[in-house]
This record gives C-alpha cells, sequence and structure tokens, in this order.
C-alpha cells in the first residue's frame, strides 16, 4: 500500500474505534528522505483520500492543498530528534484520557494486551494544542517511552511502523476500559 493510503488507512480505524472525532487526531510516517507524510489540518478524518495527505520537510516547509495538521511541530520534532522513528500518532482516545485524569498509577502487567503491546507510558500536563510547549514536552517525553498520555487531551505513539503505533494506542483504550470498568464493578 502507498505510504498516503496507509494514513488514510489508519486514520479510518482510528475514527472508526472512536478514538478521534472526524476533525480530530493526525498521524504521519517518515519517507525516504529530509520530509515526511502527514494528514492534513482540518479535513474530515474519516474520509481522507491520498491527495489529502501533506508532504512536510523537516524544516518546516511543506507541500499539499491544504496546510498540515496544527501538532506538525510535535511530529517534527519526533522525526528530527529520533532517528528510530519512523511513525507517529495522535488520537483523543476518550477513556485513555479519562483514566489518566484519575490517576497515573496503571499496572501495565494487569493484561497480557497491555504487556505486550505497550512497552511503557509517559505523561506529560496540559498544554494548549499545537503549541511549541506541547511539542516539546511530548519530544522530552519519547525520550523515556514511545508512548506518551497528553493529560486532559489524548495520546501520541511513535514507533517504527505506523501499525505498531496504531496497536498500542488500541491496546491503551482496551486497558483504559478495563480499568474503568474494573473500577465501576468493584464494591470495595
Ligand atoms: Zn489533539
Amino acid at each position: 500500500m502507498d505510504t498516503r493510503e496507509v494514513l488514510c488507512d489508519v486514520m479510518r480505524v482510528l475514527h472508526d474505534r472512536g478514538l478521534l472525532n472526524v476533525k480530530g487526531g493526525n498521524a504521519s510516517i517518515r519517507g525516504n528522505g529530509d520530509y515526511i507524510w502527514i494528514t492534513p489540518s482540518k479535513e474530515p478524518k474519516h474520509r481522507l483520500t491520498p491527495d489529502d495527505i501533506v508532504l512536510i520537510f523537516l524544516d518546516g516547509r511543506w507541500v499539499g492543498r491544504t496546510k498540515p495538521s496544527i501538532e506538525y511541530k510535535m511530529h517534527l520534532n519526533l522525526y528530527k530528534n529520533y532517528e528510530w522513528v519512523k511513525a507517529v500518532i495522535h488520537a483523543h482516545s476518550p477513556l485513555t484520557t479519562l483514566l489518566f485524569d484519575l490517576t497515573e498509577n496503571i499496572d501495565l502487567s494487569a493484561y497480557v494486551e497491555s504487556a505486550v503491546s505497550i512497552p511503557c507510558i509517559e505523561v506529560v500536563g496540559r498544554y494548549p494544542p499545537g503549541s511549541d510547549e506541547l511539542a516539546n514536552a511530548v519530544n522530552e517525553a519519547v525520550d523515556e517511552c514511545p508512548v506518551v498520555v497528553l493529560q486532559g487531551h489524548g495520546v501520541v505513539s511513535a514507533a517504527k511502523d505506523i501499525y505498531t503505533a496504531l496497536n498500542a494506542v488500541e491496546a491503551l483504550e482496551d486497558v483504559a476500559e478495563m480499568y474503568l470498568m474494573r473500577k465501576s464493578l468493584s464494591t470495595k
């Protein structure tokens, strides 16, 4: 599959799973040079086509029919600073966001799914979407762990390939759902 088609596929999966609204979230894949492919700003994410995907150089210049995602600085920082990062996803996973509002103390060994799919979790505070502060905080966090929860906002997953990044986002949401259900079912 063409890289741009892969990004469209990933955004459809994220939307179908309720991990982003039609105008939220973003994803990118490193190209074979000083550039990345990234999802556009504002376009409905569930029906993107390859022509909607924006090419953006690591120096910030871009080519596309619409602007790149407002979080492009966050994506570019990760590609510039970590050679191993080949793909980045940012989703607005609702249960993950809720869980980390309630607690940051999640035992990843509690469920097989999380133990296999989520290497670790870092948490960053509340910063405005699209801001340099958010981009810098995520960049620092990825030095510790490729899966980063943004408090009150969502999650960022960086990986060697985009489906590994997507798998971690999905697994984290599954774990969040199980934690929250266990909490609500517990009588103690
Ligand atoms: Zn966001």
